[in-house]
């Protein structure tokens, strides 16, 4: 097999901002597999700040060093997922969701299937997705809430000193349901103040409230808080899955923190053995990355896929939404194609 990266520069529409910074554009990777004349592709797109360890040059380095350990059958993938992680240990997990990817869409290819049905999934079972409101004047999300009228799920980002007064305002001029992310940014005690406040807006479940390390401050939110709460920062990998039972309602499941289709799967799986509901997330990315994420959500109760609903122009096609509904492309392999210019 041979592997080709090229770099794949993402504007955003807007300035997108979380309790941690403010993303202006993201610079991720796009990966192509050859194999027989077949091509798979994959996307690595990291956190923007490096919160997971991940930037554009150790992706671009990690890529490299895993195109010495592909083989040559593209469909022993869970030999190849073994085979990266013996190359590079520890981390370098959106690097690794790329190379997983592309390996899922060319099986796909090869067998003439799309991925959802490799898998054995029922494409009538996904979820809705929910749109993101990030951080900006109560005033300016209450706006961008009212506009969002194909999206019936909001997730409002939080973690400021006006954090009420923002979900306050969207409710005003929303029905939506809507989902809260604080991305670590309260301390336990905030968080149990704050939720309680937000609780008479009908909050669907808060993301994160506490610092990713602190496990006894979730288990302290969540004993507290008459809404579930749901780890992101908190649960990165396989192995975090089973110290979050009984710390927190669900987990959030992202391809560039666990490494892609095949680590999720496991992840899902180990959830539900630990009684926790399961939300599928993204970082910013192309239709590709989330296409990719979009096969495994006929298997999670949430889903939060609009990172390619917040670029400028996404250079890929695949998954549709529906009023926020998941619609699975059918085309064998992720189903993504290449937009053309006019439609860019
Ligand atoms: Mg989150």
């Amino acid at each position: 097999m041979q592997l080709h990266i090229t770099p794949l520069d993402l504007q955003l529409q807007r300035p997108f901002r979380i309790s941690r910074g403010t993303q202006y554009q993201a610079r991720n990777l796009l990966i192509e597999i050859e194999h027989d004349g077949l091509k798979g592709i994959g996307e690595a797109g990291p956190d923007s700040s490096g919160y997971y360890g991940e930037t554009h040059e150790t992706m671009q380095a990690a890529l490299e060093a895993f195109a010495e350990v592909l083989s040559d059958d593209p469909l022993l993938i869970e030999d190849i997922i073994v085979a990266l992680d013996h190359r590079l240990h520890h981390g370098n997990t959106a690097a690794k969701s790329a190379i997983d990817m592309a390996l899922y869409d060319l099986t796909g290819k090869i067998l003439d299937m799309p991925v959802y049905r490799l898998l054995g999934l029922n494409p009538a079972r996904t979820p809705v997705s929910s749109f993101t409101i990030a951080i900006d004047t109560p005033e300016e999300m209450a706006r961008l809430a009212a506009e969002a009228t194909n999206y019936p799920t909001l997730k409002i980002k939080v973690g400021t000193s006006r954090d009420i007064e923002m979900v306050r305002a969207i409710r005003e001029v929303s029905n939506a349901t809507l989902r809260v992310d604080a991305n670590a940014a309260w301390t336990p005690k905030e968080a149990i103040r704050t939720i309680e406040a937000l609780a008479p807006y009908g909050i669907e479940l808060i993301e994160q409230p506490v610092a990713a390390h602190d496990l006894d401050g979730l288990r302290l939110v969540r004993e507290h808080s008459p809404i579930p709460i749901i780890a992101d920062e908190s649960c990165v990998t396989l192995e975090d899955v089973p110290r979050m039972a009984g710390r927190v309602d669900g987990i959030n499941i992202k391809l560039a923190k666990c490494g892609g289709l095949r680590n999720a799967l496991k992840m899902i799986h180990t959830a539900r053995a630990h009684r926790l509901s399961v939300m599928f997330g993204c970082m910013v990315s192309s239709s590709l990355a989330i296409t990719a994420a979009a096969h495994l959500t006929p298997l999670v109760d949430y889903a939060d896929l609009d990172g390619a609903l917040l670029l400028a122009h996404d250079p890929f096609q695949g998954v549709r939404f529906e009023q926020g509904r998941i619609r699975l492309p059918d085309a064998p392999g992720l189903g993504v194609t290449e937009r053309t210019a006019e439609m860019k």
